[in-house]
C-alpha cells in the first residue's frame, strides 16, 4: 500500500491533471508528503477584519468584508485590468485584476457578502488591492478558516494559474484531514522524549494549521532541530566514511626540510596562535586518518607560514604539495613569496595558471607527474584531470570558503591515496556558518595577529570631503608610503567598469598630477601578464598609488602600503570591505583605511559603514555581515545546501544547530553505522531525503 505521504499529488481531492501539474512544475510538489513539506512561511492572523476607513496604505495584507460592484475593463496593451469596486459601510476601495479577469468578471456576484483579503497598494495617495481573495460569506458570518492561516511561498506562475494561497490552504488542509493522514516519526524516541518533542505527524500538521500560537511555536521548534539534525549527521557520516574507506597518510617525521627552514630560515617568530595551529595539524597528520582541516584566520594573521611548514611536513615524507588559490593573482603572490622561502632550502616550486603557456604547462605536468617539483602553486586549473602528481600528500586551498564538499571531493582523484587537504579561509565565518558549510571539516582559528601590528584607523568620509584626503594621501605618501585606491567593480559591462575607472583616474590625477606621482592600475579585463607587471612595480615601490577595482581583494601584500582608499564604499558588502582593508597595516607603520561614500546613504549601507569605522574584528564584521544579509546572500552558501534549509535559520537558531550536532555526535557514537533498531526512524529518513543521491555516492 502507498503511504499517504508518498501518494501522487494529483490524487489529492481539490487537486487534478492540471492543478497536479502546476504543483509540480512551479514546486516541485510532486506527492502529497512534498506538500507538507512546502512549509508556510508565516501565518496571518485572520481573526482581525478591517474597515474601509482604517486603511492608510501602510497596512500590507488586510482582509474587509462587503459587497462588489464589478466596473469593467479599463486602460490598454500592459495596462489593460479589470477593476470592480469595493465597498463596507465606512467606504469604498478599488479591486484590480490584470490577469485572469474573463473569469473573475464572470464570477463575481453583485448582491453577495463577501470576505476579501490581500495587499493595499498606495499609488500616489490612491488605494487599491490587486487580485485579492475572495470569498462568499453565506449569511454574513465568515467562515471560519482557523484563527492563524497560514501563508506558502508561492511563483508567479502559480498565481498566473490562479493558484494562489487560498488554493494552497485548501489542498493542505484537505491533506492533514484525511482519514489516511499519517507522517512516519524521523528523530528517534529517545530524542524526542529529552526535549519533549512532537511527533513528526503533529508538528507538520501544527505548522500548517496551529490549533495556538504556543502550539505553532513547538511545531517549529521540532521541526528546525530535525533539519539541522539531519544537516550536522550527514556532515558526520561524510566524515565517518571518509575515515573508514580512505586511510590518511602517516607523517610521522618533521624532517630535514621543515627542521631546515624553521631554524636558519624563518622571518620572524611565529605568533602562538601560529604555534598553536601547526601542532593541531602534526597532531592530524599522524594519526592514519586523513586530515580535513579548516584554518580560519582573518587577514593578515599570518596563513601562508603556517601553509608553507604544512607543505614541507609532506615533503619531508617524501610527498608533493599543492596550494591551490581562487584567483591567477593570487596564485602568482603566493608563488613569489613561498619561492623565496622554499629555494632558500633547495625544494622545485612551480606555478600553474590559465596563462601559463602550452609548452611550459608541458614541461610543468611532466615534472609534477615524475615528483620533481616539490610544490605546484595554482588556481583551481589544478583539479583539472590532466594535473597529475607522482605522489601528492598535501593540499592547501586558500581563501576560500567557496569550495565545497563536492570540490574537494575532485582531489581524492589524484592519488592512489588521498590527500591531506587544508583549507584556509580569511573570510571569519561565524561558527553557525561554519558548522552549516563545513560541519565535515575540524576547524582551527589563528586568532591573534602578528606582533607590532598597529590597528588600522578607519574613518568615513563623504564625497565633499575629497581634498582633505586627497591632501592627507598626499603627506603619506611624502613619508614613503604608498596608497591603495580601489573602486567599486561594475559587473553589468566591461566598458562601464573601464569607464568608471577611468574616470576615477582621472579624478585622482586632478589632485595627485602625473608624472609627479607615479600610478599603477589593475582591473579585471587585463592580461594576466599586465596584472602582474602593474603589481609588481607596486610592490617593488616604482609607483606609489595602485588604483585597482576589487581584483586586489584578497592576499596582495605590500607592507609598505599604508592607506587603503575605498570610492563608493557604501556600494561593497562588508566582507568586501574587511578584506580590502587587510591589504594594509602589514607593516609596522600606522595603516589607514579611508571609506569614502556619496552624502546619502542607506540603511544598511550606513550600518555597514558604521560597523566597519567601530570594529577591526573580523569575527564581529562577519556576524553584522550575516545578520544584514541573510545566510543565502553569502559566498559559498550556494553550493553548501544551506539555502535548503526550510525553516531553519542559522542566524536565529544557533542554540538548536548546537544541541542537534550534539545530538548527532552522540547519535553515532552509539550507533555508528546506524544498524540499532533505535536508528530505524534515522534510517528512514536517509533513505527517502531528496539528498539520499549524495548519500547513496558516499556510502
Ligand atoms: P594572511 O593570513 O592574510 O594570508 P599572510 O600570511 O599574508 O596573512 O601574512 C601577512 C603578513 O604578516 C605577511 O607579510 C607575513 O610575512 C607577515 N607575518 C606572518 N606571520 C608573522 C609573524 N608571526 N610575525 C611577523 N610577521 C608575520
Ligand atoms: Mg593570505
Amino acid at each position: 500500500m502507498t503511504h499517504w505521504v508518498d501518494t501522487g499529488i494529483e490524487y489529492l481531492k481539490g487537486v487534478g491533471p492540471a492543478k497536479a501539474q502546476a504543483l509540480k512544475a512551479e514546486l516541485g510538489i510532486h506527492t502529497v508528503g512534498d506538500l507538507l513539506s512546502h512549509y508556510p512561511f508565516r501565518h496571518e492572523d485572520r481573526s482581525k477584519i478591517y474597515q474601509v476607513n482604517q486603511l492608510n496604505g501602510e497596512d500590507v495584507y488586510v482582509q474587509l468584508q462587503g459587497f462588489i460592484q464589478p466596473q469593467g475593463i479599463v486602460g490598454m496593451g500592459g495596462g489593460r485590468r479589470f477593476v470592480a469596486n469595493f465597498r463596507d459601510k465606512t467606504g469604498e476601495i478599488e479591486l484590480v485584476w490584470f490577469q485572469g479577469y474573463q473569469y473573475i468578471e464572470k464570477s463575481l456576484k453583485p448582491n453577495a457578502f463577501y470576505q476579501i483579503y490581500g495587499k493595499v497598494n498606495n499609488f500616489k495617495g490612491k488605494l487599491s488591492i490587486p487580485h485579492p481573495e475572495l470569498e462568499i460569506i453565506e449569511g454574513h458570518t465568515p467562515k471560519s478558516q482557523g484563527i492563524l492561516v497560514p501563508v506558502y511561498p508561492l511563483t508567479e506562475g502559480m498565481r498566473r494559474k490562479r493558484l494562489d494561497n487560498k488554493f494552497m490552504v485548501s489542498i493542505c488542509r484537505v491533506a492533514v484531514s484525511s482519514p489516511q493522514f499519517h507522517i512516519p516519526e524521523n528523530l528517534p524516541i529517545a530524542i524526542l522524549e529529552k526535549y519533549k518533542f512532537l511527533s513528526r505527524k503533529d508538528a507538520i500538521k501544527e505548522l500548517h494549521f496551529p490549533s495556538s500560537i504556543a502550539r505553532l511555536e513547538d511545531a517549529k521548534r521540532r521541526l528546525k532541530f530535525e533539519e539541522f539534525f539531519y544537516l550536522q549527521l550527514r556532515h558526520l557520516l561524510i566524515k565517518g566514511v571518509r575515515n573508514r574507506s580512505y586511510k590518511g597518510l602517516v607523517f610521522e617525521k618533521v624532517g630535514q626540510y621543515f627542521t631546515e627552514f624553521y631554524n636558519n630560515h624563518l622571518p620572524f617568530e611565529l605568533t602562538d596562535a601560529q604555534k598553536r595551529v601547526l601542532k593541531e595539524i602534526r597532531a592530524d597528520v599522524k594519526t592514519g586518518l586523513q586530515m580535513n582541516r579548516l584554518l580560519q584566520g582573518d587577514v593578515g594573521s599570518g596563513k601562508t607560514i603556517v601553509a608553507l611548514l604544512t607543505m614541507l611536513l609532506a615533503i619531508d615524507n617524501g610527498y608533493q604539495a599543492s596550494i591551490m588559490a581562487p584567483t591567477e593573482i593570487l596564485a602568482t603572490q603566493h608563488y613569489y613569496s613561498l619561492q623565496e622561502w622554499v629555494t632558500s632550502i633547495g625544494l622545485n616550486i612551480a606555478l600553474l595558471t590559465g596563462s601559463t603557456t602550452k609548452k611550459k604547462r608541458t614541461e610543468l605536468l611532466e615534472k609534477t607527474k615524475n615528483g620533481e617539483i616539490h610544490i605546484l602553486v595554482g588556481t583551481h586549473a589544478l583539479l583539472e584531470d590532466h594535473v597529475q602528481f607522482e605522489k601528492l600528500g598535501m593540499v592547501v586551498i586558500d581563501e576560500q570558503h567557496r569550495f565545497g564538499v563536492a570540490q574537494r571531493a575532485k582531489l581524492w582523484k589524484k592519488g592512489q591515496v588521498v590527500p591531506h587537504v587544508l583549507v584556509m579561509t580569511a573570510t571569519p565565518i561565524p561558527r553557525t556558518l561554519a558548522m552549516t558549510i563545513y560541519g565535515d571539516l575540524e576547524v582551527s582559528v589563528i586568532n591573534q595577529m602578528p606582533k607590532g601590528r598597529k590597528p588600522i584607523q578607519t574613518l568615513h568620509r563623504a564625497e565633499s570631503m575629497r581634498p582633505i584626503v586627497m591632501d592627507f594621501l598626499k603627506k603619506e605618501i611624502a613619508l614613503g608610503r604608498q596608497v591603495y585606491y580601489v573602486f567599486p567593480l561594475i559587473e553589468e559591462s566591461e566598458k562601464l567598469e573601464l569607464n568608471s575607472l577611468m574616470n576615477g583616474y582621472d579624478v585622482v590625477t586632478s589632485y595627485l598630477p602625473t608624472p609627479e606621482y607615479k600610478y599603477s592600475m589593475v582591473h579585471g579585463k587585463m592580461k594576466a601578464a599586465d596584472k602582474e607587471t602593474e603589481m609588481q612595480k607596486f610592490k617593488n615601490h616604482q609607483t606609489q598609488i595602485m588604483i585597482a577595482t576589487t581584483v586586489i581583494e584578497v592576499g596582495v601584500n605590500v607592507p609598505n602600503a599604508s592607506v587603503m582608499v575605498i570610492e563608493n564604499a557604501e556600494r561593497f558588502g562588508l566582507s568586501q570591505l574587511h578584506q580590502l582593508r587587510g591589504r594594509v597595516g602589514r607593516g609596522s607603520e600606522q595603516s589607514y583605511c579611508i571609506l569614502l561614500s556619496g552624502n546619502q546613504l542607506s540603511q544598511n549601507g550606513k550600518k555597514r559603514l558604521n560597523t566597519m569605522v567601530a570594529t577591526n574584528d573580523g569575527f564581529e564584521i562577519a556576524k553584522v555581515d550575516l545578520e544584514l544579509r541573510g545566510p543565502g546572500e553569502l559566498d559559498g552558501t550556494k553550493q553548501s545546501g544551506i539555502l535548503d534549509l526550510k525553516i531553519a535559520d542559522i542566524r536565529t537558531d544557533e542554540s538548536t544547530l548546537i544541541a542537534s550536532r550534539v545530538e548527532a555526535q552522540k547519535w553515532l557514537e552509539f550507533d555508528e553505522l546506524l544498524m540499532k533498531t533505535e536508528s530505524a526512524p534515522i534510517k528512514y529518513e536517509l533513505n527517502r531525503s531528496p539528498h539520499r543521491t549524495v548519500w547513496s555516492k558516499i556510502s
